[in-house]
């Protein structure tokens, strides 16, 4: 379905950083030292398999920027792991986190294997071995580089990687913040596994809320009665269609592999998860009605366009079909670049990846902070915050005479808990990227798209961190 690709993974970065590198002020000097990828670590280590054979394992860590320390990125276990695809995902790290001011440089870490081909006593072996080759060469730590789940990991190899970090580094106070995306027992945060789809939800709700922005599109401000179509009912596609449909838009359509249903007044994505696990497909859901094929549902009149799948899922053969007004790309790259021209020609607007899905990593510096610090967020304020509101309750319903509703009550009495500030810090983070991506790409009518812009906001905070910074001689 991919379009062919004349230019590998990291080439294709270098050049979206080029096209947007034009728009800053930056020398040539500094630019090379943001594209560039500081250090590249390649791995071969044996494993001793469950039936005794030894294999040898290929992986990656690539710290692209320590403009910014530690730096952070997932590590992905596939068989299509490569140094280059390694790169360019550590280089849209450095980016993505630059946007969101989460104050880290970006790398990622890649296991060429297939997970679902090993027993899981292997897949710990190889995740230890790979933490300890880490160690041993200085390429992990709660201060240096902080790894996290992606393609193929998940909380469990999370644990075993801050397990055998602890353990070699007995004493380490910090040792819980060498990684992120833990389960809750070890380290990890609440708030985390519906952070991407929210964040997706509070960057186009911010754009929605922009009153120029939605004249130009020709659609009404607000997110509220919009009619959205979501591909993909994973993760991030779930929860993107959770909240969009919380907040009063109507989820019409929505797209799996084996095909995809249609509902002109809205869809429950709760309802239709069920019906897909007791029945093994969405088709065929009550009420609605099975489109011809999955990728119908991308080409669809809406105005809103999630896709929550795959990469490359718009690309020269459908985009010109494609009629939302506004496509969240809430997965990694799901437009090749001529889709992305198409589109931006046809004056959809395309709300990027690089900061739309960055909900994962500032929920995950928000895991790193609760390790460095110790104490779970809320512990401190909540009974405080909750006696206070009583007492401000009591004394107005004391002076007005009047008694406030039970649920309105609870409402105002509430302290918040760890789960309420993740959120509240993750909404303040999507709106700010938002607004600043926007006030760049409105500064300068010669920016073609906010893709670009949001690549200009990135250089410069980058570019300012190493200026700041200066070059040590
Ligand atoms: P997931 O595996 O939970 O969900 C993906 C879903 O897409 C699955 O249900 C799968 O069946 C479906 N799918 C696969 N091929 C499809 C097709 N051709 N048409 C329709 N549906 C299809 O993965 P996820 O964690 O939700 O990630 C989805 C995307 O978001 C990926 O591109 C990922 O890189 C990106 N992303 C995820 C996170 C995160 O926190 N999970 C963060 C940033 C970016």
């Amino acid at each position: 379905m991919s379009d062919q690709q004349p230019y590998s993974f990291f080439q294709s970065v270098e050049k979206s950083f080029d096209r947007a590198a034009q728009f800053t002020k930056w020398e040539k000097g500094l630019l090379e030292q943001i594209k560039a990828c500081n250090s590249i670590y390649s791995m071969r280590f044996p494993v001793k398999m469950d039936d005794g054979s030894i294999e040898v394992i290929e992986a990656y860590r690539v710290q692209h920027s320590q403009h910014k320390s530690p730096c952070k990125g997932g590590i992905r276990f596939s068989e299509a792991v490569n140094q280059d695809e390694v790169m360019a995902l550590a280089s849209l790290m450095t980016y993505k986190c630059a946007i969101v001011n989460v104050p880290f440089g970006g790398a990622k870490g890649g296991i060429k294997i297939n997970p679902r081909a090993h027993s899981i006593y292997e897949l710990e072996k190889i995740t230890r071995r790979y933490t300890s080759e880490l160690v041993k060469k200085n390429f992990i730590g709660p201060g240096i580089d902080v790894p996290a789940p992606d393609y193929g990991t998940g909380e469990r190899e999370m644990a075993w990687i801050v397990d055998t970090y602890a353990s070699l580094k007995p004493g380490e106070i910090d040792a819980a913040g060498c990684v992120t995306g833990k389960p809750i027992t070890q380290g990890g945060v609440r708030g985390r596994k519906e952070a991407t789809g929210l964040g997706v939800f509070f960057g186009i709700r911010e754009v929605c809320n922009m009153t120029d922005v939605m004249e130009k599109l020709g659609l009404p401000v607000g997110v509220v009665g919009k009619k959205v179509i979501v591909q993909g009912l994973g993760n991030v596609g779930y929860h993107s269609a959770k909240f969009f449909r919380e907040h009063g838009s109507v989820v019409i359509a929505i797209a799996e592999y084996e095909g995809a249903i249609y509902k002109a007044d809205g869809l429950n994505e709760e309802e239709v998860f069920q019906h897909r696990k007791a029945t093994g497909s969405i088709l065929n859901f009550p009420g609605a009605t099975n489109l011809a094929k999955s990728g119908d549902a991308l080409e669809m009149e809406c105005d809103i366009l999630i896709p929550a799948a795959l990469e490359n899922v718009i690309n020269s053969t459908n985009a010109a079909n494609v009629k939302a007004k506004i496509i969240g790309e809430a997965a990694n790259g799901p437009l090749t670049p001529e889709a992305d021209e198409i589109l931006v020609a046809k004056g959809i607007l395309i709300v990027p990846d690089m900061y739309l899905n960055a909900g994962g990593v500032t929920v995950s510096y928000f895991e790193w902070l609760k390790n460095l610090s110790h104490v779970r967020y809320g512990r401190m304020e909540k009974r405080f915050t909750e006696n206070m509101n009583s007492h401000i309750l009591s004394q107005m319903e004391t002076l007005t005479n009047k008694k406030v509703g039970e649920a309105e009550r609870k409402f105002i009495m509430h302290g918040a808990e760890e789960v309420d500030l993740v959120h509240s810090g993750l909404e303040e983070t999507m709106i700010t990227a938002t607004r600043e991506i926007m006030e760049i790409w409105k500064s300068n009518p010669a920016i073609p798209d906010m893709r670009t812009a949001a690549y200009v906001c990135a250089i410069n905070k980058v570019g300012t961190s190493y200026a700041e910074l200066g070059i040590f001689p």
